[in-house]
């Protein structure tokens, strides 16, 4: 029996199918995809087709769909859509085994989850009234510096010092990290300051729900590699992440259909 989970953000589309292996409700991971458009794009049937693709499998083979993210509703196809919060939960339940705290970065917000010895959602916390903090502030930053959001690691990794950014929000944080620039401003170390800031933002949360580890680090920001070091030093946990953290809600998703096929 195979499930499939489509995870609709405001900053990209995922989907995940996956295999029912035994009784006991193990499964396997058999395809994913990411396409970074979010919702109101073609990016969710996009992903929905090239998981099917790389599966290489077809709609009728699979058993149930479930939905999740900001743009859930949007997808037809569904038989039923969950909140982000219990998918994520879910997926990293199952990347992780024993995990107790996730931080979620995505597109347009920030979500610390913790997670009982039951395996169940306990308490979270979320920023989802500004962009500070989130992909997107990361994002604007990285067009001012006219480099891929995907570069911005490696950079972070030449920094020889950290040019702070004071402020929270993210226009005003444009504003300063352009005036940096034209100060001559070493990149590495002002991309150090971006990635410190946004860390600083997830610590709080953690920070507020009392995270103890094992700590996973889900949504698209944790494929970059100077939030995940700046949030190990900001929170003073081990952070851990995993292939399929962008893809961990779409994960929960698909294991949402298994479950609820019965
Ligand atoms: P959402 O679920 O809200 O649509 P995601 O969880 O996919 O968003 O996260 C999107 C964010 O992830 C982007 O705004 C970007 O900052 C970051 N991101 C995406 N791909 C990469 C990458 N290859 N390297 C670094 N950061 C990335």
């Amino acid at each position: 029996m195979f499930f499939m989970g489509v995870d609709i953000g405001s900053a990209s589309s995922k989907c995940v199918i996956i295999k029912g292996i035994d009784e006991e409700n193990e499964s396997e991971i058999l395809a994913t995809a990411v396409i970074p458009s979010g919702t109101g794009t073609s990016g969710p049937r996009r992903a929905f087709e090239e998981a099917l693709k790389s599966a290489g499998m077809s709609m009728t083979q699979i058993s149930g769909i479930v939905a999740t993210g900001y743009g859930r509703n949007t997808f037809s196809d569904a038989s039923e859509r969950i909140s982000e919060l219990s998918c994520h939960a879910k997926g990293a339940v199952w990347i992780l085994p024993g995990v107790r705290a996730v931080i979620d970065i995505g597109g347009q917000d920030a979500k610390a989850l913790s997670i009982g010895e039951d395996g169940k959602l306990k308490e979270f916390v979320m920023n989802d009234k500004c962009a500070a903090g989130t992909g997107r502030f990361l994002d604007v930053m990285a067009r001012v510096l006219e480099m891929d959001v995907g570069m911005l690691a490696a950079s972070d990794e030449k920094a020889e010092g950290i040019v702070p950014i004071s402020s929270t929000c993210t226009v005003f944080a444009e504003s300063e990290v352009i005036s940096q620039l034209a100060k001559n401003a070493p990149v590495p170390d002002l991309i150090a300051g971006i990635h410190q800031s946004a860390a600083a933002r997830a610590a709080s949360l953690l920070k507020r729900i009392g995270a103890t580890e094992p700590v996973l680090m889900t949504g698209g920001v944790a494929l970059n590699a100077g939030v995940v070091r700046a949030l190990k030093r900001a929170s003073g946990l081990e952070i851990r992440t995993s292939p399929f953290s962008q893809t961990a809600g779409a994960l929960g998703a698909a294991l949402y259909a298994r479950e609820k096929s019965g």
